[in-house]
């Protein structure tokens, strides 16, 4: 599948709940998380027909997120029956890790080929600050259970944002000499509004690239590694490798590949743009298997050619990651 500037749509993204168990004070509120409920967010048959269709579309990278996607009933058994779907899509999955250490075997099991844990932080009193719940060591023994199983290679996803944890890229950037993940460091975007974080706490790629720098020379990596956001780079021969997102500063929409799917249904363009076209009146009103392709191609057609970010007039969406996906 195609979209109108020529890019080819291969990867969905596909958020399975807007529930979590933590609460990153850059994602979400403490408070008024208005969660979409039961009825509200997708039934695990209707993402599978949504899935199914992507595929029969071309798509061949399913991610499955959240909201934490680990804290939804059944979701094993969902990403195996993603993992048995015509063609044999790629299915990883982004987590908090703090269900890891108990279910990482399972996952692998079930035909998840890796996975992505989110981590902010290596300091439990900072954990609780950032996330508003304890949980260090949990995600911690997550992430050696994934690596023990195979999910591999793992990645290991930071924020980095001022005043906050910028401070720890260094530490974060160490983990690669001794461990064979890729630690990647994703600038801040303005995704949702009144969550008490600007622009001027979004730490750039090329501060990223200074932190890491102060600990030893970063060579890019050749090949460049996998098509993706990440530039990647390594410290001398370490086994672990660096990826920077320049999420905001420079564009990489030119590479952009991918369509998501929000929990309550809607399937979005564009992370950075609050349009949205439904799926889920559809799939409830009886929509065919061609109809809801055409959704979907519509939404590729949809993607605008590159995001607004630091426009004058560009305007944070209502909606939170959390509901996003990420
Ligand atoms: N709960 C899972 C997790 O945390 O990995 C999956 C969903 S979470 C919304 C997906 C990713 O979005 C996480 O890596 C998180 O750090 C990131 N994220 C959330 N809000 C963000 C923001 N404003 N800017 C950049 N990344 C953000
Ligand atoms: Fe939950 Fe992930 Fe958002 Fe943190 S970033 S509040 S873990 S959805």
């Amino acid at each position: 599948m195609k979209d109108s500037f020529g890019r080819k749509i291969d990867y969905l993204r596909l958020s399975i709940t807007d529930r979590c168990n933590l609460r990153c004070r850059y994602c979400m509120p403490e408070d008024g998380v208005e969660s979409v409920g039961h009825g509200g967010v997708l039934s695990y048959e209707e993402l599978l027909r949504i899935a199914a269709a992507a595929a029969r579309l071309g798509i061949k990278k399913i991610r499955v997120t959240g909201g934490e996607p680990l804290v939804r009933k059944g979701v094993v058994g969902f990403i195996k029956q993603l993992a048995e779907l015509p063609g044999h899509p790629e299915i990883t999955l982004t987590t908090n890790g703090l269900l890891l250490d108990q279910m990482a075997a399972d996952l692998k099991q079930a035909g998840l080929a890796r996975v992505n844990i989110s981590l902010d932080t290596l300091r439990e009193d900072r954990f609780e600050e950032i996330t508003r719940r304890p949980g260090l060591q949990r995600v911690l023994d997550g992430i050696q259970q994934a690596a023990a199983v195979g999910l591999a290679p793992l990645k290991i996803n930071m924020v980095p944002i001022r005043g906050v944890n910028a401070d720890e890229i260094a530490d974060f950037g160490r983990l690669t000499l001794k461990h064979p993940w890729e630690v990647r460091f994703i600038e801040f975007m303005p995704v949702s509004d009144g969550l008490g974080y600007t622009a001027d706490n979004r730490f750039s790629a090329q501060e990223i690239m200074t932190d890491l720098e102060s600990i030893g020379l970063l060579t890019p990596m050749d090949p460049p590694g996998p098509p993706g956001p990440a530039r990647l780079f390594r410290y001398g021969d370490s086994p672990g490798r660096i990826g920077v997102i320049p999420a905001v500063s420079s564009h990489f929409c030119d590479e952009c590949n991918r369509l998501r799917v929000t929990a309550d249904g809607r399937v979005r363009p564009c992370l950075l743009c609050s349009d949205e076209l439904d799926l889920r009146d559809a799939l409830r009103l009886g929509a065919s298997d061609l109809e809801l392709e055409t959704i979907l191609r519509n939404a590729a057609m949809a993607k605008p050619k590159q995001h607004r970010v630091g426009e004058k007039d560009y305007l944070e969406g209502r909606r939170g990651m959390q509901q996003i996906g990420g």
